[in-house]
């Protein structure tokens, strides 16, 4: 590790690594100065008019649903330092990287997919809360730079590793034998330098394979991986177009149906996803592509076959797909009349070279072997995926036990010597049979166990999401708020909260019943929930009572962010039939201090600043005096 480290830093300080530029770097720079505010931050964005658009973009995109932004310096304020930070960078390292010297790298196409990776992953960042939406945007975004830095590191040689169609495996080895490094190792320190959380870069070292991390199922990190390998295939299938998403469709759904979308949700997440792309290409000019409607394509999909089962039932006796190769035509004309005999359907090879590309073309479920050079047909059939696990009949002159000791050893699985009487092939072939059936159960047992595991874990997650999320409003609830305040503490010094509770609440359940009381409480939410920056979470804490948690926000920025609530719910009305109801909340703001032993003491200090705002006539905001 400690050799990885040193490596970074020499090709680092070589400075032909991608990093941010200009004021991309002064703004990175900036924002990791602990006392800088907002509107210093503003006055360099603005010196970069690109970089502002791209910005208020991102505002407006990342936070749909609330009120459009206009200027840099909303734009800010509602993404907040650290996204700010990142997308700033990820938009800097697109921008710097556009082309480059390596021929085989397209340059263009690996930013197209991985812009589309980037709102694939996001999307579902939304729905699963693992991470802040727009860091895991920038993150998946950058998810693969290692490859584009290796490309830019070394263009002549990295173009020959490109060129060479290497699995993915392989590549790595590759790289790592001749550069000390390969490009996942460097995707995860390239995030880890520009400062994206520590989770990003566990990701991208794990994200093709998610499930061989150590990560328990169900933790962050290990959602956050599926996210993003999920993210990463269907972009490509983006990327291959319309075709290639035909083909590969039932498997999407299939993945899709793991993250509890069903094909219409999966279809309107990939509409919007495909939308959001064409947009983004737009404003950071990359290219993407028309793609047809995801509805359509699926509606489009040929009918399930008649299942296995039905075909299996037409023959009781359980035929066998079995292929018979030999080159003694006599032999081989006896040999395919008894095995037809017996029930079964045969493909015929009359040589060797045929025989391994018809096991490969036709995957027959059982082989009998009467080729001269039978041992070597053995052999290469082995030695291909797809011919290891075929029962294999060898038929052998009969010369002595050495003949035997090679068929076995070269991966036969029953060897009869010649000549053969015909009740011998057929206990042979019945032998042969129930290995297969055997096989075949024990194949379907654990598909239905991989069924089951996968059941399970969409039902997990499922009541993990409704464990954590408040029926009435939506919003996150107490567990969650509580959780997370605890996890902010223990990440963040600059940490701020809000306790939010509604005015004369009680007269509204007097006046107009409790049913109502619950409407108005679930669209008072609404309204916290619309007035909220993208950093931050608003969570029900009790009944009428809103607790908002505020990273990075110090008690000035906690005041601004309270006031934007208290003018937000004062300016909404809640309105059914002839009942028409202004509300107003009144809230206590708390601020982390040196002396504040943990979170709860935060929690108690902003319920005393709400006390105090209570106490000087409601529909107000009061900052605790010790925090
Ligand atoms: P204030 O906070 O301004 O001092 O006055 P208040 O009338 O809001 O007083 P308080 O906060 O003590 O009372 C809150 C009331 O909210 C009490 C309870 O009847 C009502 N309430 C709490 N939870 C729910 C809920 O889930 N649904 C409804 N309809 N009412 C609730
Ligand atoms: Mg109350
Ligand atoms: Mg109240």
């Amino acid at each position: 590790m400690a050799q990885l480290k040193l490596h970074f830093e020499e090709l680092k300080a070589s400075g032909d690594l991608p990093s941010p530029m200009g004021v991309a770097l002064a703004i990175f720079e900036l924002t990791r100065k602990p006392d800088v505010s907002l509107s210093e931050i503003a006055h360099v964005v603005k010196a970069d008019p690109s970089l502002s658009g791209k910005l208020i973009k991102s505002a407006n995109v990342l936070k749909a649903g609330t009120r459009s932004i206009a200027s840099v310096s909303s734009a800010i304020n509602l993404l907040g330092l650290d996204a700010t930070r990142q997308l700033v960078v990820g938009f800097s390292i697109l921008a710097g990287n556009r082309r480059g010297a390596c021929k085989q790298f397209d340059y263009m196409r690996f930013w197209s997919k991985s812009l589309a990776s980037a709102i694939i992953a996001q999307m579902l960042c939304e729905r699963e809360r693992v991470a802040q939406p727009e860091e895991c945007f920038v993150g998946a975004l950058l998810s693969d730079i290692g490859t584009l830095a290796l490309a830019t590191l070394y263009p002549v040689a990295y173009s020959e590793i490109l060129s060479s169609g290497l699995s993915h495996q392989d590549q790595l080895e590759w790289e790592k034998a001749r550069f000390e490094t390969d490009h996942v190792e460097l995707t995860a320190a390239l995030l880890e330098d520009w400062m994206l959380p520590p989770m990003f870069a566990d990701a991208a070292s794990h994200h093709r394979n998610p499930e061989s991390t150590d990560f328990p199922a169900g933790s962050r990190e290990h959602s956050l991986c599926r996210i993003w390998h999920f993210a990463d295939l269907l972009s490509e299938k983006f990327i291959s177009g319309e075709k290639a998403i035909v083909r590969s469709m039932p498997e999407l759904i299939d993945m899709a149906a793991k993250w509890d979308l069903d094909p219409d949700d999966f279809a309107a997440l990939s509409n919007e996803a495909v939308a959001q792309w064409q947009e983004w290409s737009r404003v950071l000019e990359v290219p993407s592509r028309e793609l047809p409607n995801f509805a359509e394509m699926i509606a489009s999909l040929p009918q399930d076959e008649p299942n296995h089962e039905a075909k299996q039932n037409s023959h009781p006796e359980f035929p066998l797909r079995i292929m018979l190769a030999g080159d003694d035509m006599p032999a081989l004309g006896r040999l395919s009349h008894e095995v037809s005999s017996l029930g079964h359907a045969i493909e015929i090879a009359t040589n060797s070279k045929d025989a391994l590309q018809l096991a490969l073309d036709t995957d027959p479920q059982l082989i009998i072997c009467d080729l001269s050079a039978g041992l070597d047909f053995v052999k290469a059939l082995r030695e291909v995926p797809a011919g290891r696990f075929v029962y294999l009949i060898l038929l052998i002159p009969g010369k002595g036990e050495e003949g035997l000791v090679a068929a076995f050893g070269v991966g036969a699985d029953a060897v009869m010597t010649k000549p053969y009487g015909a009740m011998e092939l057929a206990a042979r072939v019945l032998a042969g049979q129930r290995f297969v059936r055997m096989r075949e159960e024990l194949q379907s047992q654990s598909e239905s166990l991989r069924n089951v595991a996968a059941e399970l874990a969409v039902a997990n997650r499922r009541a993990q999401r409704a464990s954590l999320t408040d029926q009435l409003s939506g919003l996150p609830n107490r567990r969650y708020a509580i959780e997370r305040l605890a996890t902010e503490w223990k990440r963040t010094q600059i940490l701020s909260c809000l306790l939010i509770d509604i005015d004369k609440f009680k007269s509204v359940n007097d006046i107009h019943g409790h049913d109502i009381g619950d409407e108005v409480i679930s669209h008072l939410a609404q309204t916290l929930r619309g007035a909220l920056r993208t950093q931050d979470a608003i969570c029900r804490f009790g009944g009428e009572e809103f607790l908002a948690i505020l990273p990075n926000a110090n008690a000035t920025a906690a005041m601004n962010c309270a006031e934007r609530f208290r003018a937000a719910v004062e300016a909404a009305r809640f309105a059914k039939g002839s009942i028409k109801l202004k509300l107003t909340v009144s809230i206590g703001v708390a601020s982390r201090r040196p002396a504040m032993k943990n979170f709860e003491t935060l929690i108690k200090t902003a319920d005393k600043a709400l006390y105090e705002a209570k106490k000087d006539g409601r529909n107000t905001v009061r900052l605790a005096k010790n925090g």
